[in-house]
Protein backbone atom coordinates (compact mmCIF):
# COMPACT_ATOMS: atom_id res chain seq x y z
CA UNK A 1 0.00 0.00 0.00
CA UNK A 2 1.00 3.39 -1.25
CA UNK A 3 1.28 6.35 0.96
CA UNK A 4 -0.94 7.93 -1.45
CA UNK A 5 -3.69 5.45 -1.39
CA UNK A 6 -4.17 6.32 2.48
CA UNK A 7 -4.46 10.10 1.64
CA UNK A 8 -7.02 9.69 -0.86
CA UNK A 9 -8.98 7.11 0.39
CA UNK A 10 -11.16 8.33 3.12
CA UNK A 11 -12.73 5.92 5.31
CA UNK A 12 -15.54 5.83 7.88
CA UNK A 13 -17.06 3.43 9.73
CA UNK A 14 -20.73 2.76 8.61
CA UNK A 15 -23.05 1.65 11.46
CA UNK A 16 -25.41 0.56 9.12
CA UNK A 17 -22.66 -2.49 7.49
CA UNK A 18 -20.76 -2.20 10.95
CA UNK A 19 -17.68 -2.09 8.98
CA UNK A 20 -15.48 0.63 7.37
CA UNK A 21 -15.78 1.74 3.93
CA UNK A 22 -14.45 4.18 1.98
CA UNK A 23 -16.61 7.32 1.95
CA UNK A 24 -18.17 8.32 -1.32
CA UNK A 25 -18.32 12.39 -2.09
CA UNK A 26 -16.50 12.96 0.97
CA UNK A 27 -17.12 16.50 2.20
CA UNK A 28 -14.29 18.17 5.02
CA UNK A 29 -16.73 20.30 7.64
CA UNK A 30 -15.88 22.08 10.19
CA UNK A 31 -17.69 21.02 13.61
CA UNK A 32 -18.97 23.85 16.11
CA UNK A 33 -15.87 23.68 18.39
CA UNK A 34 -13.98 24.26 15.14
CA UNK A 35 -12.31 20.58 14.55
CA UNK A 36 -12.64 19.05 10.98
CA UNK A 37 -14.64 16.50 10.39
CA UNK A 38 -15.69 14.66 6.74
CA UNK A 39 -18.93 13.76 6.15
CA UNK A 40 -20.13 11.80 3.01
CA UNK A 41 -22.29 8.65 2.33
CA UNK A 42 -21.27 4.84 2.26
CA UNK A 43 -20.66 3.28 -1.52
CA UNK A 44 -22.47 -0.03 -0.76
CA UNK A 45 -26.02 0.90 1.20
CA UNK A 46 -26.23 4.86 1.03
CA UNK A 47 -26.43 5.49 4.56
CA UNK A 48 -24.65 8.85 5.76
CA UNK A 49 -20.62 8.35 7.11
CA UNK A 50 -19.68 10.91 9.45
CA UNK A 51 -15.78 10.87 10.47
CA UNK A 52 -14.17 13.13 13.10
CA UNK A 53 -10.57 14.56 12.07
CA UNK A 54 -9.56 14.42 8.47
ZN1 LIG B 1 -22.99 0.93 4.63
Amino acid sequence: MEVSDLVAAKEGYCVKCKAKREIKDPEDITMKNGRPATKGTCPTCGTKIFKIGK
